[in-house]
């Protein structure tokens, strides 16, 4: 696994740190009472768990299954539901957690749908937002870092499936990518 990887992006330990920051930061902004936390699988998984156990406040948290990239490396413009049910926003606030804010579709897409289902706010926090014009206006409330624009993987994210697990976030070789 470790073969496919150009280059290291953003080590273990630095990632640590930030959502230490991250947490703190979700923690003094939101308002008392209940938070759901919502997170996009698969890609969102790594990043939900490490952040979510950080912030000592009671919440919920469900996961949705959306798709926009379909496998490959491209954004396929078009965001899929794939869960059969809805989960229950109505009144709450809501964090919405994603791996990466790319084009901004997906974040565009699912906020919009929670907002449709009563959610009183939606606040945004994603691990990385990749520095670009985005499809659509969208930026994230909370962002761990800012990356150019290239395909990344590791801490969730994937390529065809793989390297989710690799504890950072890394540049495949372009020899693996085929
Ligand atoms: P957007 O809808 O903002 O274009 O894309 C968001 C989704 O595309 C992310 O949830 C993620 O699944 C996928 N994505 C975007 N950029 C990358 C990338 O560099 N690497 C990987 N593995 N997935 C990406
Ligand atoms: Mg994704």
């Amino acid at each position: 696994m470790k073969k496919d990887i150009e280059r290291i992006l953003i080590d273990e330990a630095v990632i640590q740190k930030r959502l230490d920051t991250m947490a703190k930061e979700i923690e003094t902004d939101f308002p008392a009472g209940p938070i759901i936390a919502i997170v996009l699988l698969k890609g969102a998984f790594v990043f939900a768990a490490d952040l979510l156990r950080r912030i000592p406040r009671e919440l919920s948290i469900e996961c949705l299954n959306v798709s926009s990239y379909h496998g490959g490396m491209e954004s396929s413009g078009k965001v899929d539901f794939l869960d059969r049910h809805f989960p229950e926003v109505k009144g709450a606030h809501v964090l919405l957690l994603d791996d990466i804010l790319d084009t901004g579709r997906t974040l565009a897409a699912v906020a919009k749908r929670l907002e449709e289902e009563g959610a009183l706010a939606v606040h945004t926090g994603v691990l990385l937002a990749k520095d670009k014009k985005r499809a659509e206006e969208v930026e994230a409330d909370y962002t761990g870092f800012e990356i150019g624009d290239e395909f990344v993987v590791g801490y969730g994210l994937d390529y065809k499936g793989k390297y989710r697990n690799l504890p950072y976030v890394g540049v495949l070789k372009l020899s693996a990518a085929n």
